[in-house]
């Protein structure tokens, strides 16, 4: 058995951190993480850089990693503009993110979901061959200002996306952090049963409500293996009100690990790395097993 974490502290965790991460500490994040056996890592995000001014060195950070034995290195993209500066700047794995909630994605992305998704069809039409596709549907379980998504509509925007094109890996984004686990299988199952073969199926978690690590066993049970996760728990996105870290990378590693589930992750030397992320100025992090492991105590 074995299960695929896709590192999003670089993009996720450090976009809402206010002061600057200079470029050279975010490229030593990524060969760390790298080290430590992550292999797929959202390096960052072409977004406009005075929305996000954390990541507008995103392409520089994309160069200077590139040389990372075995790195599939995923850029988020929110429009065909972010699309074409990603492209340019050489990312061969683009993250597009549509959210379910038409309240959440004017917040997010400044446009209607129908906008949207017509956007999206176009970019996968023109992409060059070999560019890999991460679709998120963000607020696939809960929005922030339209609180719980029916599972109807959540596949009903499935449906639109996925007619577009479906070999694609779909992440199912809990935004907010309000998903529990009943509620995680139930569409994940819903999502497997109802979409061919031929898409891949991711779970993005956040852990604000401390049910992070749970909705992951959830989704695996429902038959998803590969998680979306932050070393540190570091994570809050900005245009959702509220929401606190993604679940951390090192609690994921360590569930699976006591699973008997491979992840391919040396846990010593990603709870360093978590560590130094948890420390840095401005930083908000999360998870349990950094202290767990960090931490001498003797006990009855
Ligand atoms: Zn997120």
């Amino acid at each position: 058995m074995r299960a695929t974490l896709v590192e999003v502290a670089p993009r996720d965790g450090f976009q809402p951190i206010a002061p600057f991460i200079p470029t050279e500490e975010k490229v030593a994040f990524i060969e760390a993480a790298h080290a430590a056996g992550l292999r797929r890592i959202e390096i960052g995000s072409f977004v406009n850089p005075k929305a996000v001014p954390q990541l507008r060195d995103t392409a520089e950070v994309l160069h200077r990693t590139a040389h990372l034995p075995g790195l599939d290195a995923q850029v988020l993209v929110p429009n065909a503009r972010g699309v074409a500066l990603a492209l340019e700047a050489g990312a061969r794995h683009l993250a597009y993110v549509v959210s379910a909630s038409e309240a959440h994605n004017r917040s997010n992305v400044r446009r209607d979901v129908a906008s949207s998704i017509r956007d999206y069809g176009e970019i996968v039409a023109s992409l060059p061959a070999g560019v890999k596709v991460r679709l998120n549907l963000a607020t696939a379980f809960d929005c922030p200002f339209d609180g719980r998504m029916e599972e109807k509509l959540v596949l009903s925007r499935l449906d639109a996306l996925l007619a577009q094109r479906e070999e694609v890996e779909v992440g199912l984004c809990d935004t907010t952090g309000r998903a529990d686990p009943e509620h995680v299988f139930s569409l994940v199952s819903a999502c497997l049963a109802r979409f061919g073969g031929r898409t891949r199926w991711a779970f993005h978690g956040h852990d604000t409500y401390g049910l992070g690590l749970a909705n992951v066993a959830a989704a695996w049970r429902a038959g998803i293996a590969v998680f979306d996760a932050a070393f540190g728990g570091l994570g809050g996105c900005p245009f959702a009100p509220g929401a606190t870290g993604n679940v951390a990378t090192e609690d994921v590693a360590w569930m699976f690990s006591r699973m008997g589930v491979e992840t391919g992750v040396a846990l010593d030397a990603l709870v360093a790395v978590a560590n130094r992320a948890a420390a840095l100025p401005g930083a908000s992090p999360g998870g349990r097993v950094r202290a767990a492991m960090t931490a001498s105590c003797t006990t009855a």
